[in-house]
C-alpha cells in the first residue's frame, strides 16, 4: 500500500466551509492535478492563515486510501501573493483562473496558472485585464481549442488579419464553424465576434513570443473589448457552460 503521508507542491484555488468550522481546500498540485483536501482546526489553528486561496506552497497530506480522502496536516507557503486580495479586479481575475482550473478538471498547466497568479499579484488593474486575455489564450491553446488566426478557414487567404498591405482587416470568429473567416467570406450572421487586426496580432504574439514582448504590443480599448468577448465565449465553451466569474464580472472587468 502506498505511503499515507506525503508532501507535494500545491496552489490553493478555493476554500469552502463544512461542518464545525472545518474547511475543504481545492488544490491544484504540480504532480497530481486537482485534489480536494480537508483542513481541520478552528479559528486558532495555524493552518488557517497558511491554507488560503491563491497561495502556493508545499502541502503535507495525510491520505486515507480506503475512504479516498485527504487532509492537510501542514502547509509551507512559498508564494503568498497578498496583493491579489487588495483589488477587486485582481481578486476577480484570480477567481476566474480558479474556476477554469476547477471546471477543466485540472488540465490547466501548473506553470501557466502559477505564472498568471504571480503576474496579477504585482500588476496594476489595467495590466491584469490584459494579462487575463493572454492567460485565456494560453489556456485555450494548451487545451488545443484555440482557432487558427493566420488564415481564413473558408477561402484560405493567408495573413488576412496581419494588415500586410497596410490594410486593417478584421477577422470574424464563427462559432458555427469554430474557425476564423475573412471579411469577404463572413456572412452577416457570422459577425458576432469580430477580431481586429491588432487584436489577432496580439494573440499571435502571446503564443509565439516572450511574455515581455507581448505585453509591450499596443491594444486599443476596442480591440481589448473584442478580445474579451471572443475569449470569454471560447472559455465558456471549453468548460461546457457559462462561467460564474464572467457572469458576475460585469462592471469589474
Ligand atoms: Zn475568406
Amino acid at each position: 500500500m502506498a505511503s499515507r503521508s506525503r508532501s507535494l507542491k500545491a496552489t490553493v484555488l478555493t476554500l469552502t466551509e463544512f461542518g464545525e468550522g472545518h474547511r475543504e481546500a481545492l488544490l491544484l498540485t504540480e504532480s497530481e492535478g486537482l485534489l480536494r483536501a480537508a483542513v481541520f482546526g478552528g479559528a486558532k489553528s495555524k493552518l488557517r492563515g497558511l491554507v488560503a486561496p491563491y497561495q502556493t506552497g508545499v502541502a503535507w497530506l495525510y491520505s486515507d486510501p480506503v475512504k479516498k480522502s485527504h487532509k492537510i496536516t501542514d502547509f509551507d507557503v512559498t508564494a503568498w501573493r497578498p496583493a491579489i486580495r487588495e483589488s477587486l479586479v485582481r481578486t476577480w481575475c484570480a477567481a476566474l483562473c480558479a474556476e477554469l482550473c476547477s471546471r477543466t478538471h485540472g488540465t490547466a498547466d501548473w506553470v501557466l496558472v502559477n505564472g498568471f497568479l504571480d503576474g496579477i499579484d504585482r500588476s496594476s488593474d489595467a495590466e491584469c485585464r490584459r494579462g487575463l486575455l493572454r492567460f485565456l489564450w494560453r489556456i485555450l491553446s494548451h487545451a488545443g481549442v484555440a482557432p487558427d488566426l493566420s488564415a481564413c478557414a473558408r477561402c484560405c487567404r493567408i495573413g488576412t488579419a496581419v494588415g500586410q498591405n497596410g490594410e486593417n482587416e478584421v477577422l470574424y470568429y464563427s462559432p458555427y464553424e469554430d474557425a476564423c473567416l475573412c471579411a469577404l467570406c463572413a456572412r452577416a450572421e457570422e459577425r458576432n465576434f469580430p477580431i481586429p487586426a491588432e487584436a489577432a496580432a496580439y494573440l499571435r504574439a502571446t503564443a509565439d513570443r516572450e511574455a515581455r514582448e507581448a505585453r509591450a504590443l499596443s491594444l486599443g480599448p476596442e480591440s481589448e473589448a473584442a478580445l474579451r468577448n471572443f475569449l470569454f465565449f471560447l472559455a465558456s465553451r471549453l468548460v461546457g457552460g457559462s462561467l460564474r466569474a464572467v457572469e458576475t464580472g460585469e462592471g469589474i472587468i
